[in-house]
């Protein structure tokens, strides 16, 4: 086992037990490619979660962070620096957004959203004070804070860790009905997943984005997108929401505006909905940063100029056909869009994780989600040739 079981032993003495990972200890990675520390190659089919969208190492992120550190890398938001502007320009100009408001976790992203649309519900909407109601679906997942994880669906994210942020309410994940009977005069905001990705890569029916869209906006309520997993190409369009022409009034985005460098987040909007927002009521030390924001310009500039977006709309249909044409007594479902690509496992086939174990055994990294689906989202630069011979080794998985 060479120098690998060292190094789990050593986590698993020191390490909070918050995680089951795979057993595989990495220590380089490079494009599509990760290596651990026998040496043994991979393919990273998983992107820490869509946070690696233009793949390991990429030269372009990496020059502009090795710049920047040179130069300056923290000055916190009692002073300005000269590129939190460019970077919230390129955004906004990428978004088609008049402002943004940078942090560092998705999480915190969220927490901006319901901060913002709530105080925008009481001064604007005129929602009475502390009575704001913001609708979130079953199934969610929108992070970890125990603001949020206490309008999560899922009694283990809970468990323990309350009392919880009153004033969510939560509907079906893409029952149009239930979410315009949910809405009341005190609701603020809809805050949701375009396509629910820890979930287990749950698609809602066609047409649910636009119709809840045209729900909120006829109820004056604000569209909150939450596309932290779903933006910045994963799914074949920018955002997640551009399929079904949806421009949300909230748009949260996270994860790949870091290139896999650096934690950049962000919460995007309108005046209308940012202006709420006034010196001393919110922020975040490392939030718009000289280094993250060079970093979020670069990887910005590349899921862009690669057009990633394009890349992962036609890889990512090729490979779900491909992978819908394996005659395996396991498979359930596959489904997804682009490069977000989900394979349930039929319950009585067991879980995905030992799918996931001999997956690694032949050197693909993928990683199972909600216990029966095991999620392909390999960096969006990746060739259609390396998908290919993947696939031989994941159909002999999966035949099983
Ligand atoms: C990952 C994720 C988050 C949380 O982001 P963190 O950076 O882990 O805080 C929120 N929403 C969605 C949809 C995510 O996938």
């Amino acid at each position: 086992m060479g120098r690998t079981q060292q190094y789990l032993d050593e986590a698993a003495r020191y390490s909070a037990d918050n995680y089951k990972p795979l057993p595989v200890v990495l220590e380089r990675g490079e494009g599509v490619w990760v290596w651990d520390v026998d040496g043994k190659k991979y393919l990273d089919c998983l992107a820490a979660y869509s946070a690696v969208n233009q793949g390991h190492l990429h030269p372009r992120i990496i020059a502009a962070a090795k710049a920047q550190m040179k130069k300056l890398t923290l000055t916190s938001r009692a002073f300005h620096n000269d590129q939190m502007g460019p970077f919230l320009r390129d955004l906004c100009e990428a978004t088609g957004f008049e402002r943004a408001l940078p942090m560092n976790t998705g999480a915190e992203a969220v927490e901006t959203a319901i901060k913002m649309v709530r105080k925008w519900g009481y001064q604007v909407k005129g929602v009475p004070e502390g009575r704001a109601e913001i609708i979130v679906c079953e199934n969610n997942f929108h992070g970890r804070t125990t603001t949020i994880v206490g309008f999560s669906s899922e009694d283990q994210y809970k468990e323990g860790f309350g009392p919880f942020t009153p004033g969510f309410n939560l509907v079906p994940y893409g029952d149009i009905e239930a979410l315009r009977q949910a809405i009341t005069p005190n609701t603020v905001g809809f805050l949701v997943e375009p396509l629910q990705g820890e979930g287990g890569v749950i698609v809602p029916p066609e047409g649910y984005l636009r119709a809840a869209a045209e729900a909120c906006r006829e109820a004056g309520v604000a569209f909150i997108a939450d596309e932290i997993q779903t933006g910045l190409g994963r799914t074949g369009r920018m955002f997640c929401c551009d399929w079904e022409d949806v421009r949300p009034d909230v748009l949260i985005v996270g994860k790949a505006l870091g290139g896999g460098v650096y934690p950049v987040s962000a919460a995007i909007a309108d005046r209308s909905f940012m202006d709420v927002f006034h010196p001393g009521d919110h922020g975040s030390t490392f939030g718009g940063n000289p280094l993250g924001a060079a970093v979020g310009r670069a990887a910005l500039q590349v899921i862009v100029e690669e057009d990633l977006s394009a890349r992962s709309d036609e890889l990512g249909s090729w490979f779900m056909d491909e992978l819908r044409a394996i005659e395996s007594p396991h498979v359930l479902e596959v489904r997804g869009k682009g490069l977000m690509i989900g394979v349930e496992i039929k319950k009585e086939s067991g879980t995905a994780r030992p799918y996931c174990e001999a997956l690694q055994e032949r050197g693909i990294l993928a990683k199972e989600t909600h216990h029966q689906v095991i999620r392909f989202a390999p960096p969006l630069t990746i060739d259609r040739s390396v998908l290919k011979s993947a696939l031989v080794d994941v159909a002999e998985v999966l035949r099983g």
